[in-house]
């Protein structure tokens, strides 16, 4: 069979259970087995494809019939600026979170040296897009997931970032070391029970660890918050990713922790989604 013929079925396949981009998801997947760009399959749609290949482009096609993510069959997302290694024990990035390296950028145009850490750094795509855009900042990483931490080692090295990073595993209540210029974390915050409402693709792949939040969604945030006062150096910012529905209660859980509150910012969907706060 050759490589456009092999397309056109996946695609089949793909719309008939539903799956919203399949001739785009098709040819994804095909230029991932045959390990070459999209371009490369328009110019040479009449190639044969060898047996093990097709086999191959068979088995991600079913996968993503059953809902599977692309960014989980690929291993690959882009965001921000870079294109980043994922795999299923980390979230996918999502274009949500790039309001918080908006943030980060205005607040730091004139500085010259930083640390920042981030606390629950997953694949890496926040701080690392960081330090890609800031030459001269340095970052520390902490997760309590191992494979998360692999994950932005390796990220860290394909974005030419990797001597500026320093990576803890730890839990956020356990670490204790350094005070930083600026934090940032995007916790899990997804209240337990409305896990099960999120997009079913999301709750069947995605890891829980990076979504739930709690009884009432806050139980993490309230540790990061807490953390973060003592890490942070005196007026240094903190830059936090929130529930949509979760200003209120989050500005009021800073303040007592002595921050000032900047600003709160809206994400693509213009939902409340991130708080920039002044440790006074
Ligand atoms: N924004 C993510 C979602 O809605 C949740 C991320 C998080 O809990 N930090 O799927």
């Amino acid at each position: 069979m050759n490589i456009n013929l092999a397309i056109i079925k996946g695609a089949k396949v793909l719309k008939e259970n539903f799956i919203n981009n399949p001739y785009l998801d098709s040819e994804i997947l095909m230029a991932k087995v045959i390990n070459k760009d999209r371009k490369y399959l328009l110019l040479n749609s009449n190639v044969h494809l060898e047996n093990k290949d097709l086999n191959f482009f068979q088995k991600l096609i079913t996968k993503r019939s059953l809902g599977k993510p692309i960014a989980y069959l690929t291993n690959k997302k882009f965001f921000w600026n870079s294109e980043f290694i994922v795999s299923d024990k980390t979230l996918i990035p999502r274009p949500d979170s790039e309001i918080v390296i908006e943030k980060v950028l205005h607040l730091t145009a004139y500085k010259k040296k930083l640390n920042i850490l981030e606390i629950g750094i997953g694949s890496g795509c926040i701080l690392l897009s960081i330090l890609k855009e800031r030459k001269s900042f340095y970052g520390t990483g902490i997760d309590i997931s191992k494979s998360c931490l692999n994950i932005s080692k390796l990220n860290a090295i394909k974005l030419e970032v990797s001597s500026k990073l320093k990576l803890y595993k730890s839990n956020v209540d356990k670490f204790t070391l350094g005070k930083y210029d600026l934090i940032i974390s995007n916790p899990p915050y997804i209240k337990n029970i409305n896990l099960k409402y999120l997009d079913k693709n999301v709750t069947k792949f995605e890891p829980k660890l990076a979504l739930d939040g709690g009884l009432d969604g806050l139980s993490e945030i309230r540790k990061v918050i807490k953390k973060s006062s003592e890490l942070i150096k005196k007026n240094g910012n903190f830059v936090l990713e929130i529930g949509f529905d979760q200003k209120n209660k989050v500005i009021s859980l800073l303040k007592k922790e002595g921050f000032y509150i900047n600003s709160i910012n809206k994400d693509l969907a213009n939902n409340d989604r991130c708080i920039v706060c002044t440790k006074i």
